[in-house]
């Protein structure tokens, strides 16, 4: 059955797509918004580069990337590793820039999936932080259907929907708002979940409760939540997808906490043993480019790690080359084709 994957160009035909990154950050400000004025830190060079990717987005400078001619430059990068299609989870309160993304998309010749929806509620001001759940389930149906801040570019994707822990009442309208919006526009949800091993159990039983697909729903970030697998059984068994995003961080130091990371092939150590359990389908994996040190402009990895160096150690982890073609092509696919109805 065919399908249409909704670009920042317009309806593509799904079955005409390749090889998908469907969490990443192409346009984007993850500086706290009372720290956006006035950057003060020394920009990023060869010499300082490798330390500032170790501390992350501590450096506001690595923080933010606003400029959609470096967007294109990494997506043809991405291009050349056999990359179709790169989806920016940026949602509204991070620097969504749909029509830099629009921009971006036709200089490199990549398609693009923009997002709908919101980010957690410290990044969102005042005026949004009031809206109810019938305001945000209109806004998102609005921004997957008629464009996005304004402009006549659409999401393909809900989210991620930022969540805090302990979860902030605004985010958990906003997740109702999504489930809602989802069922009305057929757009898979993604969620980032708070730092808490319950958040990812607390944020399905609103979705659920609010009627979503949870088949059609997303939990980012397996990686941080559950370095070592522990509790991701637990919520397959929910009938969402999880994601492991971190693909590319290979660390001791976490900048945001405690977690002791796993390094790619221990992600795909834990991806194999799932596949053998039969949950293969619902495992989705991105590398979550969130900082300027990741990109290829600055000595990163790029969005194409995954294409490039990801099959090599699929391989290694004992996954056959009909399931890296699923992690890397069909799951991405089947979540990014519109499902209305
Ligand atoms: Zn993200």
């Amino acid at each position: 059955m065919a399908g249409v994957v909704r670009t920042v160009c317009g309806d593509v035909d799904a079955e005409a797509i390749g090889r998908i990154v469907l969490h990443e950050h192409l346009l984007f400000d993850l500086v706290r918004p009372g720290q956006r004025n006035g950057i003060g830190s020394p920009p990023i060079t060869m010499a300082n580069r490798w330390q500032v990717d170790y501390r992350s987005n501590e450096n506001p400078r690595n923080a933010r990337q606003l400029d959609p001619e470096v967007a294109a430059g990494e997506l043809a990068a991405f291009a050349a590793d056999g990359g179709a299609l790169l989806v920016d989870q940026s949602t509204f309160g991070i620097g969504r820039n749909p029509e830099g993304q629009r921009r971006a998309s036709v200089a490199a010749g990549v398609h693009v999936v923009a997002a709908a929806g919101t980010y957690v509620a410290d990044y969102l001001d005042a005026e949004t932080l009031v809206l109810d759940v019938a305001a945000l389930t209109e806004r998102f149906v609005a921004e997957v259907e008629t464009g996005l801040d304004g402009t006549a570019v659409c999401a393909g994707l809900i989210g991620e929907i930022g969540c805090s822990w302990p979860i902030h009442p605004f985010e958990q309208r906003a997740l109702v708002a999504a489930a809602q919006a989802s069922r009305r526009t057929g757009a898979t949800i993604s969620v980032h979940p708070g730092r808490h091993v319950q958040a990812p159990f607390e944020i399905v039983r609103i979705l659920e409760a609010a009627g979503a697909d949870l088949s059609r729903c997303v939990i980012c970030h397996m990686d941080r939540t559950y370095p070592d697998g522990e509790g991701v059984r637990a919520l397959l068994e929910t009938g969402v997808c999880v994601e492991w995003d971190f693909f590319g961080i290979e660390q001791s130091h976490y900048w945001m906490g405690e977690a002791e990371l796993p390094t790619d092939l221990g992600r795909l150590h834990l991806i194999k043993a799932l596949f053998d359990e039969g949950w293969g389908e619902r495992i989705v994996v991105s590398h979550d480019i969130c900082t300027c040190t990741r990109m290829t402009h600055l000595g990163g990895h790029g969005y194409g790690h995954l294409l490039r160096n990801g099959p090599t150690l699929m391989r290694r982890a004992g996954l056959t080359p009909d399931r890296v073609e699923q992690l890397l092509r069909h799951n991405p696919l089947r979540l990014l084709t519109l499902s209305p109805g």
